[in-house]
């Protein structure tokens, strides 16, 4: 990890891979002011607290991300079912959708940055497992193709 940008936390710089820039978030759940305790649920991060005028951070979590968790879960699991059942890698494209978002809340602070490790290795395996099985079907069409020409 190089890159501990304070200038940019919002992730707004660097996002080819993983999706389009986005805007600040909104504190969802109960989320008091770090200055007066004033509640910020619903108020959107980098705003200024209503009560106090601190400006509304992100929330310092530990907990791995369960997004993330379940875009790792199938990308494996869509990578493993290449070579299982077949149809298994159609988990592909939902672990690289799952991976997107957990992404996104890593890079906005809403999810500890162990996470966007765990869902860039959840997008890769899904674009992996998504690729391969494209490839596969339009192996098996090629051959179907063939036999009835021969
Ligand atoms: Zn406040």
């Amino acid at each position: 990890m190089d890159d501990t940008d304070h200038h940019d936390p919002y992730g707004f710089g660097d996002d080819a891979e993983l999706g389009a820039p986005l805007a600040p978030p909104i504190h969802r759940a109960a989320y008091p002011c770090v200055h007066c305790g004033y509640e910020l649920a619903g108020m959107t991060v980098g705003g200024a607290c209503p009560e106090c005028g601190q400006t509304i951070g992100v929330v310092a979590t530990t907990q791995t991300s369960a997004l993330a968790a379940w875009a790792l879960g199938l990308g494996i699991t869509s990578l493993a079912g290449l070579f299982m059942c077949g149809f298994l890698a159609l988990a592909g494209p939902l672990a690289m959708f799952l991976a997107k978002r957990a992404a996104r809340d890593a890079k906005l602070g809403l999810a500890p940055p162990s996470s966007l490790g765990m869902a860039k290795g959840g997008w890769w395996c899904g674009l992996i497992a998504t690729v391969l099985f494209v490839g596969m079907i339009a192996i098996y069409v090629v051959l179907i193709v063939f036999r009835r020409f021969w």
